[in-house]
């Protein structure tokens, strides 16, 4: 949406990646905590990555209400002999409307490349699911200066490529490492130029106007005491919280208090 300043207008995003926290009972008790508390909130999109065997106990929870669920991984192939993979449809069948993709810990632990979050992210596309492509450096990289240079990569550097239709449907979270459970949150000014170098990435690879609109999320030890600060830069479309999503009133508190 273009504002009639000229200025892009893009609907923020706070999500949430419970990561391998929680049990069904626990779910369930989350979002009779949490939706009373984010209940009329209509301004941004609210997003929850549960554990893959509590997304049908979150969707259930969620019905009728503005919350989205999302999955925290999937697999490229539609079905077959590829044990312990999930695909898109089977996520859009459970309810997801989202899912995280190329998330750090997948990075490391988990053999995601570049090549593979582009198969992903192609397929959940395909599948008619929202992305939310993760990117970010490691603390060497952060300390040698090299920021710009693996995030540019991991965000285009893949030898295929989306299309511009493709592109204008994904997120894009841009998370340090560094800052990912560690409590050392990026200032808010190291976020935002990151986030303008991505977005200047994207308009020499696609076009200014589609650039303009990709809504680009910060994450990294994001806290109800931080929350603000971030969400007052202008190049924050959003917040991809890990820890303090599992508690229902930090999260809410999150989604509720930063600067409209
Ligand atoms: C994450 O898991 O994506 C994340 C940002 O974690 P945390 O908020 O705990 O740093």
């Amino acid at each position: 949406m273009i504002a009639p300043t000229g200025k892009t207008k893009r609907r923020r995003v706070i999500a949430g990646n419970w990561k391998m926290y929680k049990t069904q009972a626990d779910t369930r008790a989350f979002f009779s905590a949490f939706l009373p508390l984010v209940d009329g909130v209509t301004d941004c999109d609210i997003v929850v990555a549960p554990p893959f065997t509590d997304i049908p106990a979150a969707v259930e929870a969620a019905k009728g209400t503005a919350v989205a669920i999302s999955g925290q991984n999937v697999y490229w192939e539609k079905e077959g002999a590829f044990t312990g993979e999930i695909s898109a449809g089977m996520l859009v069948e459970a309810g997801c409307r989202y899912t995280l993709i190329g998330h750090s810990e997948r990075r490391q632990f988990f053999g995601d490349t570049d090549d593979t979050v582009l198969k992903k992210t192609k397929a959940a596309l395909a599948a008619g699911l929202t992305p939310i492509v993760c990117v970010g450096e490691k603390l060497a990289d952060y300390q040698a200066g090299n920021t710009e240079h693996i995030c540019q990569t991991q965000f285009l550097g893949s030898s295929n490529s989306l299309t511009p239709e493709e592109f204008s449907r994904i997120l894009l979270a841009y998370e340090p490492v560094w800052a990912i459970g560690t409590g050392h949150t990026a200032t808010p000014e190291i976020a935002s130029a990151v986030h303008k170098f991505l977005r200047s990435c994207a308009a020499a690879r696609f076009s200014e106007s589609l650039a303009a609109n990709l809504r680009i999320l910060y994450g990294g030890s994001v806290k109800p005491d931080n929350i603000k600060g971030l969400m007052a830069q202008e190049e924050l479309d959003g917040v991809l919280v890990g820890g303090a999503s599992l508690d229902p009133k930090s999260f809410a508190s999150i989604v509720k208090d930063w600067p409209r």
